[in-house]
């Protein structure tokens, strides 16, 4: 079974058709949240992704403020103001959707969670401690998580149990040992310093996992950002991927 996993789309179309294209044949989709926010197209990409056969799709931190089950303080100022402006202009079918996506889901072999498996919507798993923690708070092979809008591996070594992490080149893949902690980075807004939408392609059959990257047309979203005088700072930071 060959997986495309996506996460953090954050209303950007563009990227996320670029990368449905680029991916080619998959059996399945996984998403790990956050498909709203920041972006100038929430309706747009949250009826992208209903279209799709096989979806599985989680609720984010964004995606849960935006049904008002987190209150908007807890966002910065700019964050904020998008905010204000996806609650505004979401479709009631498309907040309905939102309403039913879950926090966390078990497929087989593999857990997904949009932030952590033991705080699915809020933690990070950036370093190596709060990873190791959370291997506890998972019983299966691998666990997929997103949020920090990183690509990112990190994996248990079974002797000495000691945790090894990576960032893996895009285009390279590699055999995700049991057991792993892996990030596709975000679709909608990267912030590793390459503005091309991230994706992964998991097999879960071998655990073999393929970091990828796709460009798309940035200064369509820019400007849509700009018309829709959603904060500039979230049309800059797409040229640079931060
Ligand atoms: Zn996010």
């Amino acid at each position: 079974m060959k997986i495309l996993v996506i996460s953090d789309i954050h209303a950007n179309l563009p990227a996320l058709e670029s990368v449905l294209e680029n991916s080619g044949q998959v059996d399945s989709i996984w998403c790990l949240g956050d498909v709203i926010g920041y972006g100038p197209y929430p309706n747009e990409c949250i009826e992208t992704l209903r279209e799709l056969p096989n979806l599985v799709c989680l609720l984010g931190n964004h995606d849960a403020a935006a049904l008002n089950r987190i209150p908007s303080e807890t966002f910065n100022d700019e964050a904020r103001q998008s905010l204000h402006w996806t609650r505004a202009v979401l479709k009631t079918a498309n907040r309905d959707w939102l309403e039913e996506r879950p926090e966390t889901a078990v497929m087989d072999s593999t857990t997904l969670a949009h932030g952590s498996p033991r705080n699915p919507v809020w933690e990070y798993v950036l370093d190596q401690n709060t990873a190791r923690q959370n291997f506890r708070s998972f019983k299966t092979n691998y666990c997929l998580v997103g949020h920090t809008h990183i690509p990112l591996a990190f994996h248990m070594v079974p002797r000495g149990r000691l945790l090894h992490f990576a960032f893996p080149p895009p285009g390279e893949p590699f055999m995700a040992p049991v057991r792993a902690i892996l990030n596709p980075g975000s679709v909608g807004q990267p912030r590793d310093h390459d503005p091309r939408a991230a994706y992964a392609i998991f097999e879960i059959e071998t655990g073999i996992w393929t970091p990828m990257r796709a460009s798309y047309d940035i200064r369509r979203v820019q400007r849509r950002i700009r018309e829709a005088e959603l904060p500039e700072r979230h049309a800059a930071r797409l040229s640079d991927g931060w």
